[in-house]
């Protein structure tokens, strides 16, 4: 742990140092979790994931970031009666287990809310009959649609923050029709985020929920055929390295008119080590994290990461650097899309003074650059090998 001075909190108290048992510790936002705690404060970690790929690098015994304070539980919670005992060794609960990549909404439905309700139930209701606090991973994708995006193309109201600004307190959930099986991911996590809050009311669960707008960064999800499925579809930032990586167009669909915040996983992970460090002020609290000073397009994303990757890689960007696909096509039936995400930003701001930091630009490029040091070597191999006859 860096520093052996006397940490304190947002209200000048000391912090104790506690026990979280992180659940999903194994992902993209649960590495960087672990990294943070283990280097900059003296809180433990009980690690539950399927997968330990991420977070190799902390549990070696010679790692310099505290793998004494990590202990690495390989499980799912689906099925496995050691959960009730790890919630009771810690005193806080972080819950980012999930299926969360868009390609599994339409195409996987029951799987998406199995994993996104049914497998968080237990773990809400130990939390409560233990009285352990709870942080439950949610998501913006619960705003759904704006309520701007209802209005005519050319309503002067679409200009009107009122319309498509997203807050916790104040903003309706906008789904699609069921048929729409996109909207299975929300409606799950919509509904856990209503039993949490269910429990604080009426059992007095202590608890945080989190709503994660487009955090994005290295080790998000994986490069299909280099670290996960040939056809896997993950999400935009790693569909997107893929194709520069292997210099293919990036695929634009439905035109890449949809509008997304993006924030970097640094500067969210720094709000939720608050939420951990300052449970007064986050207790009972639903909280957007995002950057709403990062709006781009799809399409404009594309063409930035084309721009970042040409700088960081030093190879000239390809002539036509994208395509059109349609979602059909790219997701199969059933998929939709949210239009827009704007986080409101007041909540956050007024409990725990935090606000991101990095630039869209700042944050490709340092993202980018992991992505053609980790990968490019692997794909020039993969793409050289003789195919099998
Ligand atoms: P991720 O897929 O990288 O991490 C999820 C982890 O949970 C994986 O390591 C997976 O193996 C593990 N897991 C899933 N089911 C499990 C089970 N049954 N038992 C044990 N482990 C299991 O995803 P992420 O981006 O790190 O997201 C974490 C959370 O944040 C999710 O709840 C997601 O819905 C939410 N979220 C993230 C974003 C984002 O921008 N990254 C946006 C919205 C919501
Ligand atoms: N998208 C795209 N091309 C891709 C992957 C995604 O145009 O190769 C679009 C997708 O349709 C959505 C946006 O990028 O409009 C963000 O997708 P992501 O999978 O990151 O998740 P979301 O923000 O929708 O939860």
């Amino acid at each position: 742990m860096a520093g052996a001075s006397v940490r304190l909190d947002l209200d000048g108290r000391p912090i104790k140092p506690v026990t979280i048992c992180m659940i999903g510790a194994g992902g993209f936002i649960g590495s960087h979790l672990c990294e943070k705690i283990l280097l900059e404060t003296p809180h433990k970690i009980l690690a539950l994931d399927v997968y330990n790929d991420k977070i190799k690098h902390l549990l070696e015994p010679e790692s310099q970031t505290g793998a004494d304070r990590i202990q690495f539980h390989r499980l799912n919670i689906k099925h496995d009666s050691r959960l009730e005992g790890l919630i009771k060794m810690a005193d806080l609960t972080i819950n980012l287990a999930a299926i969360c990549t868009p390609a599994d909404y339409n195409t996987r439905p029951l799987d998406t809310i199995y994993s996104n309700f049914i497998d968080a139930l237990p773990v809400v209701k130990y939390c409560s009959e233990n009285n352990k606090r709870l942080i439950h991973f949610s998501t913006c994708e619960v705003y759904g649609k704006t309520i701007g995006s209802f209005l005519p193309k050319d309503s002067p109201l679409r200009q009107d923050p009122a319309y498509y600004v997203l807050k916790e307190d104040a903003s309706p959930c906008i789904f699609g029709s069921i048929e729409k099986q996109r909207w299975s991911y929300a409606c799950a996590k919509q509904l856990i985020e209503r039993l949490i809050y269910a429990e604080g009311a009426e059992n007095g669960l202590e608890f945080t929920i989190v709503r994660p707008f487009n955090w994005i960064g290295p080790r998000m999800d994986f490069i299909p055929g280099i670290d996960g499925p040939s056809e896997g579809v993950p999400r935009v930032l790693a569909c997107f390295s893929n194709n520069l990586l292997r210099r293919q167009p990036l695929k634009l669909v439905d035109g890449g008119q949809s509008q997304r915040t993006f924030i970097y996983i640094k500067d969210a992970i720094e709000a939720v080590l608050l939420m951990i460090e300052n449970p007064a002020r986050a207790n009972g609290h639903i909280f957007n994290v995002g950057n709403p000073h990062n709006e781009v397009t799809v399409r404009q994303l594309a063409e930035m990461m084309t721009e970042v990757y040409a700088k960081v890689s030093g190879e000239a960007a390809l002539e036509e650097p994208t395509v059109d696909v349609s979602s059909k096509e790219f997701y199969g039936e059933g998929y939709d899309d949210s239009d827009k995400r704007i986080p409101d930003m007041t909540i956050i701001n007024q409990q725990l003074g935090w606000n991101p930091k990095t630039s869209l630009w700042d944050l490709l490029e340092s993202t980018l650059t992991y992505q053609h040091r980790t990968y490019a070597e692997a794909i020039k191999q993969a793409v050289a090998k003789p195919v099998a006859s």
